[in-house]
């Protein structure tokens, strides 16, 4: 509320507020609660301010408005009214008002806004975690594709769409109490998952325990901080499940990999202690069993060498233990490089880029590398071309030459997002072929396209659907949202500016006097 009141003698309009009364401790958000947590609302904070209204004059005044405003932020819970605050930051005071130690005063004022602000994103996480809960129990697709129209929505991958989807489920069923401290932005996004991830492997009850044990700790704790109070408390509260808790771990063993700049990437393998032991032992011993004497490769560099060259080996021979590996798309598992035939010329670099199919681009020069070994296959980068491929409705396997168009065309899944390289797809129809009947689509460069066997899925039985149009693929998800997925390019035209060269550096000055120091 506005009250009219005496600053230095003169009348000023002055807003008044009292900070709501913190949430009590023990009302936890519940899932399917009918009230709001209190930081929602009600909506008491002011369209605008005394800041606002009045620039301050003099020092005193300049003083008190931060002094109001630092105390408003410190002191209200994370929400609506919190941000509105936050919007209204009266502005750093002028020189002229010769406040004492500005310096000080503002950046105190700016560390309390960072602090407000985390509170307020950490809140807005804990909101998002409750809308996906209730989207999770609401869907009215197929629960299994909920993380396809997550990732769509907000432009991530799926394996991120489906771990926000587990954890907002996780959160709001098994650790109600993380739930409400990260909606009420006591703790980060991090510190809820933290918790979340110490604790898949225990009984609900006992995960509750543990969160009783180290909750009130984490606020003021480091990440680091909060990995091991999480794991002792576990041990604690729960001594005699450690080979169980292992049995659940071990089931989720995996490899995922990641695409990093400059052309390199990351394979990161999660599995059991001595899994990864006998890895590392047998790489070690295969680096230092490949050094030689001119080698100047470190240790590291012959290990990761090492795993290649074991990898390439079953590739190239196509059998392991005996056993022929089985085929993608007629052909043996391979990696697909594309690059443009100027590429492939050795000399200064132009700008060119190859495209490693599933990964990303990478350098001619790295791109030569692989196809050294590789088989060529020369590919005319002109849409109109696929029409010559058109077998007419009479063969439903699509002939190879057709599907390695298909596939070259459009080098991972027609999914937007999906970076599942075309050769291990399932070559779709998109327009379903129906033999012997007049209508129906072909199997025609124009109505084939490549889905991973997950996408090729949600789009037979999922409710998904799939066009191909002049721009690109045009996905419709079950809630009638679509997203497109550009054709996609594999010649662009090199920088109408050739790259800057960059300089020869002089060679060294034989100079034998060292310069005086
Ligand atoms: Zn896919």
């Amino acid at each position: 509320m506005f009250v009219t009141e005496r600053r230095h003698g003169d009348r000023a309009l002055v807003w008044r507020s009292t900070p709501p009364a913190a949430p009590a401790p023990n009302t936890l958000w519940a899932p399917g609660a009918a009230e709001r947590h209190p930081s929602d609302g009600p909506e008491w904070a002011p369209e605008f301010t005394i800041h606002q209204l009045l620039r301050p004059t003099t020092a005193d005044d300049a003083v008190v408005q931060l002094a109001e405003f630092r105390q408003r932020i410190n002191t209200t819970p994370a929400g609506g009214a919190l941000a509105r605050f936050l919007q209204h930051r009266p502005a750093r005071p002028g020189a002229e008002l010769g406040v004492p130690e500005p310096e000080s005063l503002w950046a105190n004022v700016l560390v309390d806004s960072i602090q407000a602000r985390e509170r307020v994103i950490a809140h807005l996480q804990g909101c998002q975690v409750a809308d996906l809960a209730e989207l999770s129990r609401n869907y009215p697709g197929l629960h299994e594709f909920l993380p396809t129209e997550i990732a769509l929505a907000l432009g991530v991958a799926e394996s991120t769409a489906t771990r926000k989807l587990v954890e907002a489920e996780a959160f709001t069923d098994r650790l109600p109490a993380t739930f409400a401290a990260l909606h009420a932005g006591d703790i980060t996004d991090r510190k809820a998952r933290a918790m979340h991830q110490g604790t898949l492997d225990v009984t609900p009850e006992i995960a509750q325990q543990v969160e009783r044990d180290v909750l009130p700790h984490l606020p003021h704790s480091t990440m680091p901080q909060v990995h091991d109070p999480i794991g002792a408390a576990i041990i604690r509260r729960d001594p005699h499940g450690a080979q169980e808790r292992h049995e659940n771990a071990r089931d989720r063993r995996g490899i995922t990999r990641h695409s990093e700049p400059d052309g390199m990437g990351t394979l990161k393998v999660f599995s059991t202690l001595p899994d990864i032991a006998a890895i590392h032992a047998a790489l070690t011993a295969m680096s230092a069993a490949s050094k030689t004497a001119d080698d100047d490769r470190t240790a590291d560099d012959r290990k990761v060498d090492a795993l290649v060259d074991l990898c390439t080996d079953v590739l190239d021979t196509g059998v392991w233990r005996e056993k022929e590996l089985p085929t993608e798309q007629r052909r043996r598992p391979h990696v697909q490089v594309t690059m443009p035939l100027s590429a492939l010329l050795p000399g200064p670099p132009t700008g060119d880029v190859a495209q490693l199919a599933g990964y990303g681009p990478i350098t001619p020069a790295q791109a030569r590398h692989i196809a050294a070994d590789g088989t060529l296959r020369r590919l005319v980068c002109d849409p109109l071309s696929g029409t010559l491929l058109d077998y007419g409705r009479t063969t439903y396997q699509p002939p190879a030459a057709l599907a390695d168009h298909v596939l070259a065309r459009d080098q991972t899944c027609s999914m937007p997002g999906c970076r599942q390289p075309a050769h291990r797809c399932e070559l779709d129809h998109t327009e379903p072929f129906r033999p012997g009947q007049p209508t129906g689509g072909t199997t025609s460069a124009a109505n084939l396209a490549p889905g991973c066997k997950h996408h090729h899925r949600a789009k037979d039985g999922g409710g998904y659907r799939l066009d191909r149009g002049e721009t690109g693929y045009q996905w419709t998800t079950p809630l009638s949202r679509t997203y497109l997925r550009p054709h996609t390019r594999l010649w662009q035209p090199v920088p109408e500016h050739a790259p800057v060269t960059p300089p020869v550096p002089p060679p060294p000055l034989n100079d034998p006097d060292p310069p005086p120091f």
